[in-house]
């Protein structure tokens, strides 16, 4: 049997991005032994990956950095109201360096097995480096967009030129002036490529399947003076967070839409509209969300917005959606990207009308006619939300495989725990509340969560939570029944599980992905629960491989 002093550690922690790096301080804090292991060659994970042209926040800077250490919220100084992937990635070491936490840090190092010992009650992790690892609890902060998905189109090894995705952009610059650039999709990611290249490329040729719609960043620089505002209020702003379903600082108008006359709903969304942020989505009318009429009338609304800014009308219609309607999925915020139509370098290829056919050793063919690039940049987007998952052989009690159990769609307990595998936390997992909102306020939340489930633990001699199968029953079944009130379930998007370019994710099948409850009702069950005694959990003394209790603990415990 192996004992508490033969594990490799008590806690490995899977992925250094927002969420691994904000759960690794907190057990460094307890003086657990504890590391984290990540597949990338450094730290930041979404900000260390994505460094495409115009890669870059929708969430206003500052509600997105951490809030845990006043010290770091006095230091730092965001330039921009909703900043750049190169300052994310800075501020992202910085705070992993004023802490101390890199050395807690292992990279290039993907884990690609993690089997439970029920036996001897840890878990047995498998690495890219050839090692394996053991540990008590395993902590999944692995990333919802952090396994890219490409096309599945004939002949795209035989391209000459340059091509990647957008996740895998290179790190050195890439040469773009003259350049004749093709990109694939016109999600979230190739709106921010296209908005940003359109005037440096010498050509730049659109390929489309669906549009998406769109809203306008209306980005800006924060001064010194703008900073030291908003250092002042930081308390406010992180509550003003805390108690909006989105986490964001834009709060929904809690009229009745059907309420307000039409002329006053217009009034505010042209207000909106020229407002930095989702404030066009988050702070509009609840009923967007759930209400078909009054969906269509802001989806119209918004189309007029298109029209207005495109030139060419044609082009215009292309642009505008018409197979779901505003917001119900996550708003892409552009800047210059509808403007980059008007441009007389800048195509749009509509892929239904005229299909790709293969990618040739010089171009894409269309049905229609052969292109030439010199750079095909594929914005194809993410196997999103549980494909990291599905990428580890995670298997828990009797060999089961998550894989398995989530094949259909996801089910949890909180988004934080899945019956039959027992001490493996997700702190912003599938169906928790960090999916569809301000990820690094769920974040904190989910991490500040596990955590204290863990102190309990410990200082209990506790080493084996498992979340009860009724449990994770009621939470799915509230997760879906949400679905059931909102007009997202109808879209093909990533919070439904839709990607094209994934195996068994094709068909459009509903996956009941994210919490649709909003921050407050999520943060409110979450602690009543661990104030019941974590009911949901059952919590024991396993066949104890021995108790590692971290110095901490006996504060806790005291
Ligand atoms: C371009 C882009 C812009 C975004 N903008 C915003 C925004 O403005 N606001 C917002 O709230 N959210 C935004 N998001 C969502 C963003 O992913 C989250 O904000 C946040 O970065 C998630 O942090 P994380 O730590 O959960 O995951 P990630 O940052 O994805 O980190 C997960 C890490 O886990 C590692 N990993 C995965 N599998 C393994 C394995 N098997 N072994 C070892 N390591 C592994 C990955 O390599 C990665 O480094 C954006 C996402 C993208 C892609």
């Amino acid at each position: 049997m192996t004992g508490a002093s033969e594990l490799s550690y008590e806690v490995i922690v899977i992925g250094a991005g927002v969420a691994g790096i904000y759960q690794i301080k907190r057990l460094v804090d307890l003086g657990a032994r504890a590391t984290v292991l990540e597949a990338a060659g450094d730290l930041g994970g979404t900000w260390y990956n994505n460094r495409y042209p115009g890669s870059r926040f929708d969430s206003e800077s500052y509600t997105y950095g951490y809030s845990f250490s006043k010290e770091l919220l006095d230091e730092w100084h965001w330039k921009e109201k909703f900043s750049g992937q190169p300052e994310n990635l800075r501020y992202l070491n910085h705070v992993v360096d004023k802490f101390g936490l890199r050395e807690h840090m292992q990279f290039n190092c993907r884990v690609e097995a993690a089997h439970f010992d029920e036996a001897n009650n840890l878990w047995r992790l498998k690495v890219s480096d050839g090692r394996e690892l053991t540990c008590r609890f395993v902590i999944l902060t692995l990333g919802l967009l952090s396994i890219p998905t490409l096309p599945r189109i004939e002949g795209m090894d035989d391209f000459t030129g340059r091509s990647f995705h957008t996740f895998d952009w290179p790190r050195e610059p890439v040469p773009l002036a003259g350049k004749k650039v093709g990109i694939i999709g016109t999600g979230a990611t190739a709106i921010q490529v296209i908005g940003e290249i359109a005037d440096k490329v010498g050509a730049l040729t659109v390929f489309q399947r669906r549009p998406n719609w769109c809203a306008p960043l209306n980005n800006s620089r924060i001064s010194e003076a703008e900073m030291a505002d908003i250092r002042s209020r930081y308390d406010e702003i992180f509550a003003t967070c805390a108690r909006t379903p989105g986490g964001f600082e834009h709060e929904p108008d809690r009229r009745g839409f059907h309420e307000v006359p039409r002329e006053e709903r217009l009034a505010m969304w042209d207000r909106l509209y020229d407002e930095p942020g989702f404030g066009i989505w988050l702070g509009n009318f609840r009923e967007i969300f759930t209400d078909e009429e009054a969906n269509a009338e802001f989806s119209d609304y918004i189309a007029d917005r298109i029209r207005q800014r495109v030139d060419d009308p044609a082009v215009a219609e292309k642009l505008i959606p018409r197979d779901h309607g505003f917001g119900v999925q996550r708003v892409p915020l552009e800047t210059n990207y509808l403007e980059a139509y008007n441009r007389d370098n800048v195509r749009l290829v509509d892929i239904n009308e005229t299909p790709i056919e293969r990618v040739t050793e010089t171009g894409i063919r269309t049905s229609e006619q052969d292109y030439d690039f010199d750079i095909i940049v594929y914005a194809t987007g993410f196997d999103a939300i549980t494909g990291a998952h599905d990428h580890i052989d995670i298997r828990g009690v009797g060999g089961e495989r998550l894989r398995d159990r989530w094949r259909d769609s996801p089910s949890t307990f909180l988004g934080m725990f899945v019956h039959g595998f027992p001490n493996l936390l997700m702190p912003n997992g599938p169906q928790s509340g960090s999916a569809s909102t301000n990820y690094p306020r769920g974040i904190e939340i989910g991490v500040n969560w596990c955590t204290e489930l863990l102190e309990h633990m410990w200082a209990r001699g506790i080493t084996r939570a498992e979340a009860t199968r009724a449990a994770e029953d009621r939470w799915t079944a509230h997760v879906t029944k949400m679905y059931s009130r909102m007009l997202m379930r109808k879209a093909k998007s990533w919070f439904t599980g839709y990607n094209s370019n994934v195996e068994g994710h094709e068909a459009g099948k509903v996956r009941y992905f994210v919490y649709n409850g909003g921050t407050p009702k999520y943060v409110a069950v979450i602690n009543e629960v661990a104030e019941a005694g974590y009911e949901g959990l059952v919590l024991t003394k396993g066949p104890a491989a021995g108790l590692e209790k971290p110095a901490a603990a006996d504060r806790v415990a005291g």
